[in-house]
């Protein structure tokens, strides 16, 4: 039996939370969770930085934390806890692995298959942003070695594990020389350590051109921070919808699971949310504790479900799509599969 940590977060969080754990339940999941409460609603009580202190004992404690996503203010207000989290649990890799999934859901790019690699704790995400003088704000940029040596490994090793041909670095090292060619710089130090995985790098403007239009042609893709961010939202977007795609945080204690894209205000309390990133996290997250057999039952299920043509708003298509579902029939849907 696995204790994990889980927090259901803002917006669609509690409802595509909800539905993830369904699922889990039904697929006889050896799992207990330990449930804590972030975000908005903790900002709300009174405890400035979204999460209470008893929280991250309990995080800490169980080291494997199922997290829907959490809304946090644009332009001011308090600061993500999003990346507190990442930085504060040493979270070094944010893995997003994106895959389309036609002719069952509509996309222009249905050989799609990539891995975005994000390093996770340094670069402008850093935190690091203050007033210079009245009128100049300043943030810094902060790449390590050691930094830049975690995550490049780790990508080699993951295209190594999973059997991936290339390791493509997308960095922008002809403007920012010192800190995105210090990242280039070791993927080039450390690529031929693995000499059966092909190496390239593109400049990132015209390298996330390309992931746009032919993804086809990538395989894993390492990248800093923010440039990771950007690139993984709309590859994920791109294989038809952003509330399709997973993320594990890797760290050498803990690991967090989350959804790629955030909390949808837009849609939120309407029950029509995809659950499908946040259960693709759950998947992640079950490879990870070893529970790989009931991890392939519920990717089996999920994947049936999509090919029989049930599917939520944000992937309907009257054309390819049998049935449009709300975000707990989609559950009930992967469940009646398993
Ligand atoms: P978003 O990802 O929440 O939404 C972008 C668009 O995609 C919206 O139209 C939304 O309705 C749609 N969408 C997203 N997830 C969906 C799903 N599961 N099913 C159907 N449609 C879905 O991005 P945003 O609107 O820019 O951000 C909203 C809030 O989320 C912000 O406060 C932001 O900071 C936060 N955020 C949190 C995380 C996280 O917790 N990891 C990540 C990204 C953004």
């Amino acid at each position: 039996m696995h204790r994990i940590t889980i927090a259901c977060g803002d917006g669609i969080g509690p409802e595509i939370m909800e539905a993830t754990l369904r699922i889990l339940d039904a697929a006889g999941v050896p799992l207990t969770y330990d449930e804590i409460a972030i975000g908005e609603s903790v900002y709300l009580a009174g405890e400035r930085s979204g999460i209470a202190p008893e929280s991250w004992d309990t995080i800490r404690r169980n080291r494997v934390l199922l997290k829907a996503p959490i809304t946090t203010p644009q332009g001011g207000g308090y600061k993500s806890l999003n990346v507190t989290m990442r930085k504060a649990l040493n979270l070094y890799a944010n893995v997003r692995p994106c895959r389309s999934l036609a002719p069952f859901v509509k996309t222009r790019h249905p050989q799609l298959d990539v891995v975005i690699i994000r390093e996770n704790e340094e670069d402008l995400y850093a935190g690091i942003e203050h007033q210079q003088t009245a009128e100049v704000v300043q943030c810094l940029k902060l790449i390590s070695r050691p930094g830049c040596e975690k995550i490049v490994r780790y990508a080699f090793e993951y295209a190594r594990q999973q059997g991936r041909k290339k390791v493509t670095c997308l960095t922008k090292d002809n403007i920012m020389k010192q800190t995105d060619g210090l990242f280039h710089k070791i993927f080039r130090e450390i690529a031929p350590e693995y000499p059966e995985i092909k190496a390239e790098h593109q400049i990132i403007d015209i390298g996330s051109a390309r992931l746009a239009d032919t993804p086809e042609d990538f395989d894993v893709v390492v990248v800093p921070n923010l440039y990771g961010d950007i690139v993984s939202d709309i590859v994920a977007q791109i294989t038809g919808s952003v509330g399709l795609a997973g993320s594990a945080n890797i760290g050498t204690q803990c690991a967090m699971f989350e959804a790629i894209h955030g909390s949808a205000p837009d849609i939120a309390g309407q029950g029509i949310a995809n659950p499908s990133g946040l259960l693709q996290a759950a998947i992640q997250m079950l490879d990870h504790l070893g529970e790989t057999e009931v991890a392939a039952t519920i990717q089996n299920a999920w994947l049936a479900t999509i090919e029989k043509g049930i599917h939520t708003a944000d992937i309907y298509n009257p054309e390819i799509s049998s049935q449009r579902v709300g975000t707990y029939a989609f559950a009930e849907a992967v469940i009646a599969h398993l």
